[in-house]
């Protein structure tokens, strides 16, 4: 382990991507992307004496002020758990934190109901919703204080090649840098795992969602709802009072026409779609679209390298578990390479790559596989589809250990 000082980037340094000059050029491990994922696993490698660099394509001032991205995490117990160790939870200011007391699962005009509550006992929510812009600032916060990591900004990861001895990283203005272990954390279609020779499933779904916030009559009492209904699937998620993030699950053409809506229309056409359930609506932010694509790499680790966040596995965000399971893929691996050097062990050891990979393989592959079952039920239309959607909601509403099974899961 490289443990020689390094002195914390100037501010300045920092802004123009951190020019890098002589022996700065190497270091213990280099994380590829500063999203959520990257940043909480460079966060998680403070207590250690290891030199890290985060190499992320954006520039230094939209790290530290991340716009609003229309996505609202939903954040599990064991995941704000996490954000508090890390010690990013106190920075995200209260009101940007709405709590979530419930849940419902609407099938179509049908007046039943799945319902998801919070143990009587338990006195915790179900779960948290943060805007991820919050997430970002909280955890870059944390990263640029930390002496040992070096944020390296406005260049993005355009080579990387492996091997046991270690990995060399290129960016885009030319600066090569060497690390005993390369971790990529740049998104679901990750550059750095293809430059890895790492194989991925991808799945291009022909779907986006179309998000917005929205100022609404009715209360939501903090129940968050997903109905799903023909050709297309809402999530009404509520915020503070009289305020709720709608997300609309659409075939990709259809949340293009209503994206190039001006407000009036689209606000008559989302009336429309929710069939008036919120009372009058008008909107509270900007649209925006996310085309929807999963990714399940083939290995979550090479030689010298490893995958964390959306780049081993991109999830549907129907179930909102991306970013948890990301939170504790940092965490695992992490956890993994801080024991290793306490053993002698390399950061790149590879028995260690391996238990990491095997026990997230284990811990994400229920909750990936059954996602893509439920996209699959709700995007089709015919009638065994619709008869399996009116039935498994009645059966998981009679089978308590189903609901519970979830309602932990969520509060996990
Ligand atoms: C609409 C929507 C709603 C969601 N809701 C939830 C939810 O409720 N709960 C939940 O848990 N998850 C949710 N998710 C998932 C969550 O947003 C992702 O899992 C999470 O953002 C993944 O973080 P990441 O850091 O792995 O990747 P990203 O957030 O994609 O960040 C990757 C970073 O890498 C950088 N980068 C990319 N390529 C390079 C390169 N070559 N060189 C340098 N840098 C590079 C990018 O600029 C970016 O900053 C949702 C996702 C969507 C789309």
């Amino acid at each position: 382990m490289s443990v020689g000082s390094v002195p914390p980037l100037h501010e300045d340094s920092r802004r123009d991507g951190g020019t890098l000059m002589g022996s700065d050029d190497n270091f213990d491990i280099v994380v590829v992307g500063a999203g959520p994922v990257g940043l909480s696993f460079a966060a998680s490698l403070a207590q250690s004496e290891l030199k890290v660099a985060v190499v992320e394509q954006n520039t230094f001032d939209s790290l530290a002020n991340p716009a609003f991205d229309g996505r609202e995490i939903a954040l599990t117990n064991a995941s704000i758990r996490t954000l508090r160790e890390l010690g990013a939870w106190d920075v995200i200011p209260a009101s940007d934190k709405s709590a979530i007391q419930g849940a419902r699962v609407l099938n179509g005009s049908s007046a039943f109901a799945l319902r998801f509550d919070p143990p009587s006992n338990s006195g915790e929510p179900l779960g948290v919703l943060v805007p991820n812009c919050r997430i970002r600032e909280a955890l870059f916060k944390i990263v640029r204080l930390q002496d040992r990591a070096r944020l390296l900004c406005g260049h993005s990861v355009v080579d990387a090649t492996n091997s046991q001895e270690g990995a060399v990283v290129t960016l885009s203005n030319g600066a090569r840098l060497t690390a005993r272990l390369v971790v990529a954390a740049d998104s679901r279609l990750s550059a750095t795992r293809d430059l890895l020779g790492i194989g991925a499933d991808i799945n291009r779904l022909g779907h986006s969602m179309l998000i917005c916030r929205v100022r609404h009559e009715r209360a939501h009492h903090q129940i968050a709802i997903e109905w799903f209904d023909h050709h297309q699937t809402i999530a009404i998620l509520p915020l503070a009072e009289g305020v709720s993030s709608l997300l609309l699950t659409l075939r990709s053409n259809e949340a293009y026409r209503l994206l190039a809506f001006d407000d009036d229309l689209f606000l008559s056409e989302l009336t429309k779609l929710c069939r008036g359930r919120l009372g009058k609506m008008t909107l509270a932010s900007k649209r925006h679209t996310y085309p929807l694509v999963t990714t399940w790499a083939h290995k979550f680790r090479a030689p010298s390298a490893a995958l964390i966040g959306d780049a081993a596995i991109g999830m549907h965000p129907v179930t909102a578990h991306g970013f948890n399971i990301g939170l504790s893929s940092q965490k695992q691996l992490a956890r993994g390479i801080m024991t290793a050097c306490r053993d002698g062990r390399n950061v790149g050891d590879p028995d260690m790559l391996h238990i990491y990979e095997r026990r997230l393989r284990l811990s994400a592959a229920p909750l990936y596989h059954a996602t893509n079952i439920l996209v699959g039920l709700y995007s089709r239309d015919h009638l065994a589809a619709r008869l399996a959607r009116h039935l498994g909601l009645r059966f998981a509403q009679h089978v308590p250990l189903v609901r519970h099974g979830i309602s932990a899961e969520l509060q996990r």
